[in-house]
Order: C-alpha cells, then sequence, then structure tokens
C-alpha cells in the first residue's frame, strides 16, 4: 500500500459492475492491487464480459451472476482460469458467505440485503455502500451485524463524512447532523418544468457520476430520504436532529454538530473514491490519485434550505421516521417499484412520489418488523401495492 503500511484484507465485492463496484476496484488497484488484497468473490448481474474480466484482473476465487440466465456465459468466460462461476440468488450468499474478512456491499436496492446481511451475520466488516439495507431492515440489519461481530463503515459520501467528523468518545455530546444535498439537476425547476421530464434527462446529476437508480433518486431527493433514514440507523440520531442542507457544489460531503455549537465536515472533490479509500483502509488513511480541493479556486460555498413541496421525498421521509415500524422498507420498496416505472416510461417524474405516498398511507398501521422475515413481508407487500396503483392510474389515463 503506497501510505506504506502493510495491509492485506481478503475482501469480497457484491456489485462489482457497478459504479461504486469500479470505483473499488480502482481504488484496489491503487492501493497496491494483489499485494494489499486478495479478493475472494466478485458480483453482477448482466453485465458478463465486464465480470468475469474483474474477476480474471484480481484473481477472484469465485464470481456470481445474479441473473441465472447468464450462468453458462459466465462459466464458458472463465473456463480454464480456475475461477469458480455461480448464479442466482443463492450463488450471491455463496460470495457473501465466503470467508472475507471484508465486504464491500455495492448492489443496488433491496436484492444488496440477503446477501449483505449474510456477509454481517458471519461477522465481516461492512462497506456499506448499498443504503437500501438501512432503510429496509433499520436496527435489524444494525443489530445482526453487531451480533456478528464485524464493523459497518458508511461508503454513502455524506455517511462517511459524519462517521469521519465524529468524535467517538463525544458522541453524548452530538446536537443535530447536517446531510448535504446537490439539489441535483432539477434544484431550481419549478413542478411544472419537472412533471415532462424523461429518464435520460433526470439521470444527468450536475457533480456526481453514479449509477441509474441513485442519478434519478438524486433528481427526485429519494435518495437524500434514503439518506436521512439511513443516518439514523447508521449513528443512532432521532429523527428531529437530522438536518438536510442544499449545497450545490457538492464540496461539504455532511457535517455533525456539537452541543458547543462547533460545526465539524469533511471537505473533498466529489469522487466516491475517497469515501471508498477510508471505508476499505479504515482505520487507517492512505494515499489516493484524486483531485485535491483547491481553495483559492473554489469561488463559493452556497448553502440553501431544502423545498419539500416541490422535492416531496424528504417529506416522506420525515413520515416513514416518525412511524417507524416498517415504513422505511414500505417507502424504499415503493420507490424502487415507481423508479422502474418511471425509467420505464409508465409514469411521470413527479408520480414516483406520488405512489411512494399512496403505499406508505396504504400500510401505515403495521406493526414493527421483528424479524427480518416481517420486513421481506412489508417489502414484498409494498411492491404489490405499488404494482397496483401503477396499473389503476394507467388504466384510468
Ligand atoms: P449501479 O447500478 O451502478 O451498480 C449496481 C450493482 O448491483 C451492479 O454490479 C449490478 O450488476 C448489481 N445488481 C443490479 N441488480 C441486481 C440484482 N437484482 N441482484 C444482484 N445484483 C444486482 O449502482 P451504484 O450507483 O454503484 O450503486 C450501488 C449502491 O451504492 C446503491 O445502493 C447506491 O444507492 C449506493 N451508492 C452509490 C453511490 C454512487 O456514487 N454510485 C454513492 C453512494 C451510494
Ligand atoms: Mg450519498
Amino acid at each position: 500500500m503506497t501510505s506504506g503500511a502493510t495491509l492485506k484484507r481478503r475482501l469480497t465485492i457484491l456489485g462489482s459492475t457497478g459504479s461504486i463496484g469500479t470505483n473499488t476496484l480502482d481504488v484496489i488497484r491503487q492501493l497496491g492491487g494483489r499485494s494489499c488484497f486478495e479478493i475472494a468473490a466478485v458480483t453482477g448481474n448482466g453485465n458478463i464480459e465486464l465480470l468475469a474480466q474483474q474477476a480474471m484482473d484480481v484473481g477472484a476465487e469465485l464470481a456470481v451472476t445474479a441473473d441465472e440466465r447468464h450462468y453458462d456465459s459466465l462459466k464458458a468466460a472463465l473456463a480454464g482460469t480456475g475461477i469458480e462461476a455461480a448464479a442466482g440468488k443463492s450463488g450471491l450468499i455463496e460470495a457473501a458467505e465466503r470467508d472475507a474478512g471484508w465486504v464491500m456491499a455495492a448492489i443496488v436496492g433491496t436484492a444488496g440485503l440477503a446477501p449483505t446481511l449474510a456477509a454481517a451475520r458471519r461477522g465481516a466488516d461492512i462497506a456499506l455502500a448499498n443504503k437500501e439495507c438501512l432503510v429496509s431492515a433499520g436496527d435489524l440489519f444494525v443489530n445482526a451485524v453487531t451480533a456478528g461481530g464485524g464493523k459497518l463503515i458508511p461508503v454513502d459520501s455524506e455517511h462517511s463524512a459524519i462517521f469521519q467528523s465524529l468524535e467517538d468518545d463525544q458522541r453524548h455530546a452530538v446536537e443535530r447532523i447536517v446531510l448535504t444535498a446537490s439539489g441535483g439537476p432539477f434544484r431550481t425547476w419549478s413542478r411544472e418544468q419537472m412533471a415532462g421530464v424523461t429518464a435520460d434527462i433526470a439521470r444527468a446529476h450536475p457533480n456526481w457520476s453514479m449509477g441509474l437508480k441513485i442519478s434519478i433518486g438524486s433528481a427526485s431527493m429519494f435518495n437524500k430520504a434514503l439518506e436521512m433514514i439511513e443516518a439514523r440507523h447508521l449513528f443512532g440520531v432521532q429523527p428531529d436532529q437530522i438536518e438536510v442542507i442544499v449545497h450545490p457544489q457538492s464540496i461539504v460531503h455532511s457535517m455533525v454538530g456539537y452541543t458547543d455549537g462547533s460545526v465539524l465536515a469533511q471537505l473533498g472533490c466529489p469522487d466516491m473514491r475517497t469515501a471508498i479509500g477510508y471505508a476499505l483502509t479504515y482505520p487507517l488513511r492512505t494515499k489516493l490519485d484524486v483531485e485535491r480541493l483547491d481553495f483559492a479556486k473554489l469561488s463559493r460555498l452556497d448553502f440553501e434550505a431544502p423545498d419539500e413541496v416541490r422535492f416531496p421525498a424528504l417529506r416522506l421521509a420525515r413520515t416513514a421516521m416518525q412511524r417507524g415500524g416498517v415504513q422505511g422498507a414500505v417507502m424504499n420498496a415503493a420507490e424502487e417499484i415507481a423508479f422502474h416505472a418511471f425509467v420505464t416510461g409508465r409514469i411521470g417524474f413527479l408520480e414516483m412520489a406520488d405512489i411512494a405516498e399512496t403505499v406508505m398511507e396504504s400500510m401505515a398501521d403495521r406493526a414493527p418488523a421483528l424479524t427480518m422475515e416481517d420486513v421481506f413481508a412489508a417489502d414484498g407487500e409494498a411492491r404489490a401495492r405499488a404494482e397496483e396503483t401503477i396499473s389503476v392510474n394507467e388504466k384510468a389515463a
């Protein structure tokens, strides 16, 4: 490793072919590749060529496609390499259960929950990019990590910033968590303007280069809604201790306010590799080839209050946190279905929040989840209700 420290970590990357996954592999390469990291498993979905190439590049033991239909082509692509191939949900669990001390959880959506949980239960340290795990399963997920004996290190840039700004022995003195939000491409747009946008327009984020779902979620601010709930469970704060502030330059990645009036922040250029590197080498810091902040060239840092009327997702996150129980799972599942309906042209941009709210209202009285099965049941019911709402709206149109 370039910092001079010796670090040999055995790592599995769940979701290696995505935006976080490929950035993770770049960080691993920068930190010394095989001399510092041994890769137990990598997983992807439809991009078999990239998955097989990654597995060969890093010398993984196992490569898994989540889609069973691609098993034969993955096996063919890996023929003669000695790398094992597997597929489907059971293949993902097999990857998560390999004896790697560290797991990068970078599958998008609720599909990431079961494998990340499997890794947590066996005691792996989890570098957590997949925010949906925490939004859906909340404290049950955190408790699984704690019971397994592993650490949970956030990769989401805001949560990494908060994690880095938290003084371990002063947690009792935390007054508030301030999540920054870029405001996305529609920060200054009216609802009328947003009503007709396509997925191609909505996915063009001004500062960050990311996967499709999170890019659309940044435009609708559903991503920030998920991050509010993520922060609640990661840092054990109350809903009214979580603030969101729009900061269009994405330089201040988030902040922690203390009872003495101090505010600690973490700053940097918008590049996920910093947060990924921190999570993979924690508690060490290492040397990364990412752009440095040039303060003399930073003309200004702007902050403005978020508009919960134009971006109702933020209000929905507060509702979900106040209601507690399975409302996080319900909001997340309904939003995932609404996201797919938006990108396939079935519903408009603004309808995503309407559908999430309708489903949340219809399931407001559900009992809190005592087990993961309760979480999966609420998730399944919310998906079915969201689908039904979309179909009913389509027939009415
Ligand atoms: P992405 O769409 O680029 O990649 C997702 C990965 O998940 C890919 O490897 C894909 O093959 C895999 N995948 C997709 N569907 C799957 C399924 N059904 N089963 C198993 N695997 C599946 O997504 P991303 O932008 O890298 O985001 C990954 C996670 O990290 C998300 O939860 C996102 O919210 C979070 N995150 C991303 C960023 C970012 O900069 N991209 C920042 C913060 C947090
Ligand atoms: Mg984020």
